[in-house]
């Protein structure tokens, strides 16, 4: 079993790269087949975590399409969400009329897409809907529109998700095991 420390903390393997690279495909085939106008489409990818799975799910869409980026953050350096978020960069784009597609890394309380999805409808997007990689069933959010895969109650870390902002780099995903 592929094991690894960073910093205290000791990961396992829980997916493959094979593995992640096909459930990043089969989501972007999703969004593909179901997105149709994309020269109104606004891919907002949510920084830091979530952008190399923008970046796969951009470069699967055809089109023109716009990207931006917000850096919202929930988590601080620990393993378990302080219940709070902050917006600590916002889009300067006008979103009024878009179909706005939020693309994250991973969806826990669903309090960071609660948050986002009301702050975009706030600034007069025509529609928002929400893409996240890892979804883990939280009670605060009706399902995201597009995920890649449910996973249990994990802390996980690689391919943009980070513990203490190591981790970021790995191709595969990894949970925590004690
Ligand atoms: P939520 O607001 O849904 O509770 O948390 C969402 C954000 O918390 C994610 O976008 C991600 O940045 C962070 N997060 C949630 N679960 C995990 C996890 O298992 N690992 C890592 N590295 N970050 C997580
Ligand atoms: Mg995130």
């Amino acid at each position: 079993m592929k094991t690894i420390i960073i910093k205290d903390k000791k990961f396992t393997e829980l997916f493959s790269e094979q593995e992640l690279k096909d459930i990043v495909t089969l989501c972007a085939q999703k969004i593909k087949r179901t997105i149709n106008d994309t020269e109104n489409l606004v891919l907002i990818g949510v920084l830091n975590g979530g952008i190399p799975f923008m970046n796969d799910i951009a470069f699967s869409l055809p089109g023109n399409i716009t990207i931006d980026y917000v850096r919202a953050v929930s988590y601080g350096d620990n393993t378990y969400s302080s219940g709070k978020v902050e917006l600590l960069l916002d889009t300067q784009l006008d979103l009024r009329g878009k179909d706005v597609l939020i693309v994250d890394d991973i969806i826990d309380t669903g309090r960071t897409a609660k948050f986002l999805k009301n702050h975009f409808i706030s600034k007069g997007a025509g529609s928002v809907r929400l893409c996240c990689l890892f979804y883990k069933k939280g009670t605060l959010v009706e399902e995201p529109e597009y995920f890649g895969s449910y996973i249990g109650d994990d802390f996980i870390v690689g391919y943009g998700l980070d513990y203490a902002q190591k981790g970021r780099n790995l191709k595969n995903i990894l949970k925590l095991s004690d």
